[in-house]
């Protein structure tokens, strides 16, 4: 695995050195979905400290088998409003909600622990219909909606656009993401605030990085083909 993460490691410095990025803007979300908590524990050990985890099941057993050590971790699945409760218990960003349903079941069960959960809008940026995430005129609604939420603050979009195997032909969903959030970052909407971009995975975190991404989420260039 050490390795791998330094490969990663200078290949999101090399991509953030092509367009004058700093590094301190970017986060590796290292995703760690089906991979045991030894496997977390090894990446810690290589100085990882932020997981994203996809399934809240999965992810409990091992926040509560790591809970001695200092990570943090960030929600990335599809997230059902029933395991809200326990999502807003574990993870310090949900990078996927998209819809108003969901957003009040966060609300009302990080009130009851007294939280100001952050998150991020899931936009099906492609508007591909198999896929999961508001569209572009449904994010800009709900980002005004969860404004009014008190336990939630909205911090930016998250989008996992078509797969090619070619990053060139994503880049124009990352593109686009990035658009809607300057946009939606001009209304300037109260207790909003519109910095964070998740976007870019394994195959295609360069270009994500070089459209504006500020957390990438990575799972295969690190822990290797998921079993
Ligand atoms: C699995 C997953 C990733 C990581 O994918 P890799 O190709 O293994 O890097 C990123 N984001 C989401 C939402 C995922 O489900």
């Amino acid at each position: 695995m050490k390795k791998r993460l330094e490969q990663v490691l200078k290949r999101i410095e090399a991509a953030a050195k092509t367009c004058g990025r700093s590094l301190d803007e970017i986060q590796l979300v290292a995703v760690s979905k089906t991979q045991p908590a030894a496997k977390i524990i090894e990446a810690i050990e290589n100085g990882l400290t932020l997981f994203g985890e996809n399934y809240v099941q999965e992810a409990r057993e091992k926040f509560n088998a790591l809970y001695a050590y200092p990570v943090t971790w960030h929600f990335i699945g599809h997230l059902q409003s029933n395991k809200a409760k326990y999502a807003v218990k574990m993870f310090d960003l949900i990078h996927t909600v998209d819809t108003i349903k969901l957003a009040l079941e966060i609300d009302k069960q990080a009130a009851k622990i007294d939280k100001l959960q952050k998150v991020l809008v899931q936009v099906n940026i492609a508007e591909e219909a198999a896929k999961s995430g508001a569209t572009a005129e449904e994010a800009r609604r709900l980002v005004r909606e969860m404004s009014q939420l008190k336990h939630i603050a909205v911090q930016g979009l998250m989008t996992m656009p078509p797969y090619f195997n070619n990053p060139e032909k994503v880049r124009p969903f990352f593109r686009a993401l990035r658009r809607l959030r300057d946009d939606i970052q001009k209304a300037e909407i109260p207790g909003v605030s519109m910095q964070a971009l998740s976007m870019g995975m394994t195959g295609d975190f360069e270009a994500a990085i070089q459209e504006g991404a500020t957390l990438v989420r990575i799972g295969t260039a690190i822990f290797g083909e998921r079993e």
